[in-house]
């Protein structure tokens, strides 16, 4: 299973219950939205994924992994998270030094590091824009810098909180074919968005959530109505 969740219950210290005993699992290798209204704990579903967040009732496997406090060092590196907003996350005085975070945090070399910048740049068609500053770029090539930070640690899955926010239709669009790219190359992609239309077409797993509950999960079937 790409994902597990069992009785997932997750409440903020001012008392609120952002997840409230949610289940589902994903099978691997999958195109999952977590699709729900702002609020619904998209968000705070995402951060138990990559180990940021412990399960403080319940539990939570990713790739067969149970997330805990052993673990949780092992699915930062294995479950990459892409912010809504990428200046959050890409803000180095060089798109090469953004990139590079990430594998030189890991403690590769720097022949391996430099290897990981490159095939990520490449990757995600930001190469000649290795030495420019982010704040010269685009939003959406923000956004594929964030994606190439997260390639060069080779995760196994990113997960996308609202991927379009902020794009132009050609942004998407570049988007999209660059994460069906990863896909295919073995990659499973999870995104958060409150888009039903979006979730539709380009996810073949969805789970619906609604005030920290799950309402359903499966095939887009689920949400077309046959009345
Ligand atoms: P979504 O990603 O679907 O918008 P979130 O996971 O961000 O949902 O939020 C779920 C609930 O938790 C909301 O009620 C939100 O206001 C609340 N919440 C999120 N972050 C915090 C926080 N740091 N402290 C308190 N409440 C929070
Ligand atoms: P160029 O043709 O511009 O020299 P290179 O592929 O040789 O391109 O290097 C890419 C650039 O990335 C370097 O000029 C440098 O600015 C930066 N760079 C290369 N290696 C590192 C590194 N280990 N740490 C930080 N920046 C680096």
């Amino acid at each position: 299973m790409m994902l597990k969740v069992e009785q997932l219950t997750y409440t903020y210290r001012d008392g609120t219950k952002a997840l409230d005993r949610i289940s589902f699992s994903v099978p691997n290798h999958a195109k999952v939205a977590i699709l729900g209204p702002n609020g619904s704990g998209k968000s705070t579903l995402f951060l138990h994924f990559n180990g940021i967040f412990l399960p403080q009732e319940g539990n939570v496997e990713v790739l067969g992994i149970p997330v805990n406090k052993k673990t949780e060092k092992d699915l930062k590196r294995k479950v990459g998270l892409v912010f809504q907003d990428p200046d959050d996350q890409v803000f180095s005085s060089t798109l090469w030094e953004d990139v590079a975070f990430g594998p030189e945090n890991l403690g590769y070399s720097k022949e391996e590091v430099e290897h990981r910048v490159e095939r990520a740049l490449k990757a995600v068609d930001m190469w000649d824009y290795r030495h420019k500053p982010p704040y010269h770029l685009s939003f959406g090539q923000k956004k594929r810098a964030a994606i190439a930070g997260i390639l060069a640690m080779d995760c196994e899955i990113m997960m996308l909180d609202e991927p379009v926010a902020y794009l132009d239709p050609q942004g998407q669009d570049q988007l999209f074919s660059l994460l069906n790219e990863l896909y295919q190359q073995g990659m499973s992609i999870l995104i958060a968005t409150h888009d039903v239309n979006l979730a539709c077409e380009w996810a073949d797993y969805i789970i619906l959530m609604k005030d920290g509950r799950v309402l359903a999960q499966g095939g887009t079937e689920l949400l077309v109505r046959e009345d």
